[in-house]
């Protein structure tokens, strides 16, 4: 299968999977031009919508696309998503004869109550739960909720490709550098970025064995982040996990 993550609106990657034989999926379309223009560029044909949660940077296109090729919108149970065809719920399989295709949803409430993402072919869709060298914000749950989820992501194989919803690699470095500076995985993932970005490259996707050697919200348990939940006197996990998010929440980096 081929990955391909299509920028768009202001910092959004729509993902675009497709087969040798030209048939394609579109997850979490926030817009349908990007999507269209890449169809025709490459001479495919959409098969199947794949959405995430219910936020409008990751849905808006759902509609149009889904009226031009006729195809399968796989969602949440979330009335907000009216579009959807095809409700999925935690551990419920998706099976698409084209392309050929097997994923898993997989519940992962915190930055919205009814928020998926979607396991299968070597890919974690993940929406806008977890992002390289960050997570997503608390709009809907609680730091223990978005931490159950972040765990569940953690016990994925390592050569799983995380593909994310936002362009927001760099900054988040910026953030996670000033938690763990001494981190020499996160040194070499920064220069990665820094090089990717200077080329006008995607920093996605990326393996979700360098994201847990880096990621300071994947490595609450790590030595690194005990040490800072100590100095900021928040010794249990959940804590440590609210506190890591609301310093997050206040950086200017
Ligand atoms: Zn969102």
């Amino acid at each position: 299968m081929h990955v391909v993550p299509l920028p768009a609106l202001a910092d959004n990657y729509i993902w675009l999977l497709h087969d040798d034989a030209g048939h394609a999926i579109a997850v979490d379309p926030g817009e349908a031009a990007p999507v269209e223009a890449a169809l025709a560029e490459r001479g495919l044909t959409l098969d199947a919508i794949l959405l995430t949660h219910h936020h409008p940077d990751h849905i808006a296109g759902a509609d149009s696309l889904r009226q031009r090729h006729d195809v399968p919108v796989y969602a949440p149970h979330d009335e907000r998503i009216a579009i959807a065809t095809h409700r999925v719920a935690d551990g419920e399989r998706i099976a698409l004869s084209t392309p050929r295709a097997r994923f898993e949803a997989m519940a992962v409430p915190g930055h919205t109550s009814s928020h998926v993402a979607y396991v299968g072919e070597g890919l974690l869709l993940c929406g806008d739960t977890l992002f390289s060298l960050g997570c997503g914000r608390l709009f809907e749950g609680t730091p223990a909720q978005m931490l159950a989820s972040l765990d569940r992501l953690s016990a994925l194989p390592g050569d799983t490709l995380v593909c994310c919803g936002h362009e927001y690699t760099a900054a988040n470095g910026r953030f996670a550098q000033g938690i763990e500076p001494a981190n020499p995985a996160l040194t070499t993932r920064l220069q990665q970025v820094a090089s990717l970005r200077a080329a006008g490259q995607p920093s996605v996707p990326v393996p979700l064995a360098s994201e847990l050697a880096c990621n300071p919200f994947l490595r609450i348990d790590s030595e690194a982040l005990a040490a800072w939940g100590h100095r900021h006197h928040v010794d249990d996990r959940v804590s440590r996990f609210a506190a890591l998010r609301a310093a997050k929440d206040d950086f200017r980096g």
